[in-house]
């Protein structure tokens, strides 16, 4: 093994409009992997959260398209010069391996680069009015304009560049400013972000990162009244506590997932075996989209289940910091110990465990477990770990879409079909956000539509062309000639 060299310590500081700010309370970040201390954090109160805002609303953006696609281009490149500093960073405090954390990065420079180049796009639209005979020889034009206040945008752990960058990369790319507070969990790698973003030319009044958790700061980033619009990526419940407290403000909530891939009996069965296992175990499980439960059809049940099993045997779960390692620990033994109490209750309702391997602290092993009632806990709720259940439904497309609808969330989906007549059933039937013939429900570009329904989200999209609009009002104004 030739482990990767962890990063120096880090004692970090809040940037707050470009300026270290301290506090005395500290919050320790942890590597799962060994529990050693890779960095502190403050633990900011709610008046730092208030001055962050008040300082990014006093700041007017008035960056060209131009100057916006430098900043985001020069990002870009400065993330792929220090890829590797940047994995080194999420792997150490994120316990994600080596190859899920420098992935992470490659597709962190797809966002600001995506972002770069839909910046000089101009994206007004005219209409010509004299379309009826209630029409006017004139045109309405629109135009996007940023938000009158500021973006307060709050992310997770799983994903600790890639979800900060899917915040900033369209705010800066519709000249808006953003107060980010990113989860006490990872917070080092999104402090690292916006130093580049410094450096790459950004006004800092453009980008505050306070750091900490509700318990000091409460809900000031939800409340504060100079926010716009809080867009917020994380769990149901505080997805659900954001909309219900935000009052009179836009929320963007990207929520839980719990996606099925469905197996029906026509399909390749080592392909869709093959997607069943890496669509699992990928980020150690820990992705919104990650395959978290398979639906697979009775009369193919067995040999899939076979694969599943060869499949999984072949990953090598261990130190994340070991470049050979695919899948490395969850983010906390607690997170572990959930997942292991919900494989053992799946067994008191009669799942049986093909494959797995002794739990060591949050080193949770990829996990098999067959003939899993589709109704029980572990497929139930989101289990956002790398626990691979099978859950064997009868040979009937309407039974299969509703054992895959029966739960809260509506992300998205993989299927392994080739029948015309069963994409289109699933396409318009699956109460979801996405549809994904022959591959993992988590398949995307950085820029196209992403978002989920029912639990999983509101419906409004994600992906940076979305999350452009989302973050822009929509002006109108018309002249007197056709
Ligand atoms: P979490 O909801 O526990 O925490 C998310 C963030 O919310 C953290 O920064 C946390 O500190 C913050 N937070 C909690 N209460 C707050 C409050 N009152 N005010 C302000 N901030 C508050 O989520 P997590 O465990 O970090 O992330 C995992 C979850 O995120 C999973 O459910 C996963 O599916 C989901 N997720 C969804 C998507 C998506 O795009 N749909 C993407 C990634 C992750």
């Amino acid at each position: 093994m030739n482990a990767i060299i962890k990063p120096v310590f880090r004692r970090e500081s809040m940037r707050i409009a470009g300026k270290l700010v301290q506090t005395e309370d500290q919050i320790e970040v942890l590597n799962p992997y060994d529990n050693s201390v890779v960095g502190t954090v403050p633990a900011a109160r709610a008046e730092h959260v208030r001055e962050a805002f008040v300082k990014a609303n006093a700041f007017k953006p008035k960056l060209t398209r131009y100057e916006r696609q430098t900043i985001l281009q020069r990002t870009a490149e400065l993330l792929r010069d220090r890829q590797q500093d940047f994995a080194r960073l999420i792997t150490a405090e994120s316990g994600l391996c080596w190859k899920d954390s420098l992935y992470e990065a490659t597709r962190a420079f797809d966002v600001w680069s995506f972002a770069a180049q839909l910046t000089i796009k101009d994206d007004g639209e005219i209409y010509s009015c004299d379309i009826s005979p209630n029409g006017k020889s004139r045109k309405i034009y629109t135009t996007r304009l940023p938000l009158l206040g500021v973006i307060s945008a709050i992310t997770p752990f799983n994903h600790p560049l890639n979800m900060v960058s899917h915040k900033i990369a369209p705010a800066i790319a519709t000249n808006n400013r953003v107060v980010l507070k990113p989860t006490e969990l990872t917070p080092l790698t999104a402090l690292a972000l916006a130093d580049v973003l410094y450096e790459a030319g950004l006004p800092p009044e453009m980008l505050s990162v306070v750091t900490g958790n509700p318990s000091t700061m409460g809900d000031a980033m939800i409340t504060d009244p100079n926010a716009d619009l809080v867009t917020f990526t994380g769990s149901v419940r505080v997805g659900k506590h954001i909309a219900a407290t935000a009052g009179y403000k836009r929320i963007v909530l990207e929520l839980g997932g719990n996606d099925p891939l469905i197996v029906m009996e026509d399909a390749d069965l080592e392909k869709a075996a093959e997607l069943a296992v890496t669509g699992a175990t990928k980020n150690s499980g820990q992705r919104c989209t990650a395959v978290k439960r398979i639906l697979v059809v009775d009369s193919v049940a067995d040999a899939f289940s076979k694969l599943v099993v060869e499949k999984a045997q072949k990953l090598k779960c261990g130190n994340p910091a070991d470049p050979d390692t695919d899948v490395g620990t969850v983010i906390n033994e607690r997170s572990a110990e959930l997942f292991e109490r919900r494989v053992e209750d799946a067994q008191r309702f009669g799942a049986e465990v093909l494959h797995t391997a002794p739990r060591r602290g949050a080193l949770y092993a990829p996990t098999v477990v067959d003939h899993v009632p589709y109704d029980c806990e572990l497929v139930r709720e989101e289990t956002f770990g790398p626990v691979i259940p099978i859950v064997r439904c009868p040979d009937n497309i309407a039974e299969v879409i509703r054992i895959s609808n029966s739960t809260a969330y509506g992300l998205s989906s993989g299927v392994c079909t080739n029948r015309v007549d069963y994409v289109s059933r699933f396409v318009s039937e699956l109460e979801v956000g996405t549809v994904n013939i022959w591959e993992v429900p988590g398949y995307r570009i950085e820029m196209s539509p992403f978002g989920g329904i029912k639990d999983s989200g509101l419906g409004y999209k994600e992906g940076v062309h979305e999350a452009m609009k989302s973050f822009t009002n929509v002006r109108t104004w018309s002249l007197p000639w056709a």
